[in-house]
């Protein structure tokens, strides 16, 4: 069977992923643990740099939003309230046949006729719901006293901790509170390469507001977030908001929207971005006891707030970025010739590696020693990648191919042996036009820092 483009390119993505260093398989050396992944020195370089720019939008640049980072485990109590013990559940079928354990969503229908979609076979098991929290006991003894679970959300600390958070940082609403950290689903089929993993990120926001401005809040986040993506480098045509229809929302929920991007492995989720209404903390009211509410100054009201709720997956923007980089186009090599170059798009700001730095021989110590002293002058502003190995071409494909937006090369010019008007200058190279620029290295800092903020 001929293998769609989308697969090949997938195929190619997971590969370099692996051959660079972005993503490994968890635990590789043991077979692996499936749906967990390990980021590699570039892949954490464009995991930083994704959710230090969502810290930056999100919290920084807002003079309303203010931060927390939760605990990863938290009381049971916590999961009894937010519903996720009895319902964050996914409906689990079996196939008797191959003994797939498959999610009910991922059973093919021919004709009203339910088949495994691994092995054809038709004797599969009724739906049962599978709790996808992660199980695990605090202290001493493993019995039902000391249950709790790894969380599936971020969400809930803020919720649990909205009254202290709002007692210390003194804000009047609308206000927010933003984390960023780890969650945990026992996904029934992890799948795509990172998509769908067992252990992930999320970045998320609760938005605190009063009722009748809950749909107001709604619309502006889901903008707000479109916008996010297609500063990151991600183009708005590839982009979709799609509103989830009535009868498939949270009860709850007067408003949801996913952010779904073009994977090559299809339309998917990216973020969700709901209007939950009061519902959290109403439920943590009633299971506490605690009066999570709020004090209008100046209509001297109290009441519980409302909360909207963008909600994005680290791990799964991390993929798209590497997705939508991803390239092939023809360069010249050493002599001339046209090669296929693999180069990843990235944007600047998403860059693993800003700027690459190079002397143009390796056994000249003149240029050896400066094209070392700038990247020591680079460094303290961005990362930057100092090789002196193999040809200059060679050294510019293997900087294209993990997504280095500058490349600067040190040369005899720069060393005043040619033209006295181009001595500390340097050549600053760009990686999607290949097009090289003359310039001081007094002014390096400036202009690069302008290109990569
Ligand atoms: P899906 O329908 O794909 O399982 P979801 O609607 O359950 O996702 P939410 O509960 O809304 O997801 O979580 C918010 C975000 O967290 C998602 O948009 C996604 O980016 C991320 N996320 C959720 N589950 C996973 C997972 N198993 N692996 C990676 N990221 C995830």
């Amino acid at each position: 069977m001929n293998k769609s483009l989308e697969t090949q390119r997938m195929e190619k993505i997971v590969s370099l992923c692996k051959r660079r260093g972005f993503i490994f398989q968890s635990s590789e050396i043991y077979g692996g643990l499936n749906g967990c992944w390990d980021y590699g020195p570039l892949g954490v370089e464009l995991k930083r740099n994704l959710k230090n720019y969502w810290w930056r939008v999100m919290v920084h640049e807002r003079e309303n939003i203010v931060g927390m980072d939760g605990s990863i485990l938290m009381n049971r109590a916590v999961w009894k309230a937010s519903g996720h013990e009895d319902t964050f559940t996914d409906p689990m079928v079996d196939c008797r046949s191959c003994k797939a354990r498959l999610r009910a969503d991922q059973v093919i229908d021919k004709k009203g006729i339910q088949q495994c979609p691994n092995c054809g076979g038709k004797d599969l098991t009724a739906p049962r719901a599978f709790n996808l929290m992660f199980k695990t006991f605090v202290g001493a003894t493993e019995d039902e006293s000391s249950v709790t679970y790894l969380r599936p959300e971020t969400a809930q600390s803020i919720f649990v901790q909205f009254k202290n958070v709002l007692e210390v940082s003194r804000k009047k609403l609308p206000f927010g509170i933003a984390q960023i950290g780890k969650a945990f689903r026992n996904e029934i089929n992890p799948r795509n390469f990172t998509f769908r993993s067992r252990e992930f990120e999320q970045m998320e926001l609760e938005y605190f507001c009063r009722e009748e401005e809950g749909i107001k809040w709604l619309d502006y986040w889901l903008e707000e977030r479109l916008k996010f993506y297609e500063n990151i480098g991600i183009p708005r045509a590839k982009l979709h908001a799609h509103e989830i229809p009535d009868e498939e929302r949270a009860f709850y929920s007067k408003g949801t929207y996913d952010i779904e991007y073009d994977f090559p492995f299809g339309r998917q989720e990216l973020e969700g971005v709901a209007y939950r209404t009061d519902y959290d903390l109403q439920q943590h009211i009633k299971a506490s006891g605690k009066p999570l509410d709020y004090f209008d100054e100046e209509t001297k009201q109290r009441f519980v707030p409302h909360v909207v709720e963008p909600s994005a997956g680290v791990d799964r923007t991390v993929l798209a970025l590497i997705c939508e980089a991803y390239d092939e186009d023809t360069a010249p090599d050493e002599k001339g010739k046209l090669e296929t170059r693999v180069v990843l798009r990235f944007h600047p700001r998403m860059a693993p590696i800003k700027c690459s730095v190079f002397p143009l021989l390796k056994n000249n110590e003149q240029l050896v020693a400066k094209a070392k002293e700038i990247a020591g002058l680079l460094r303290p502003h961005m990362n930057v990648f100092y090789d002196e190995t193999g040809g200059i071409g060679r050294r510019y494909r293997r900087q294209d191919e993990i997504g280095t937006p500058f490349g600067v090369t040190v040369d005899f010019e720069t060393l005043g042996e040619k033209d006295r008007a181009l001595q500390d200058t340097v050549t600053l190279r760009d990686r999607d036009s290949m097009k090289q620029e003359r310039v001081p290295i007094t002014e390096l800092v400036s202009i690069l820092t302008s290109r990569v903020r």
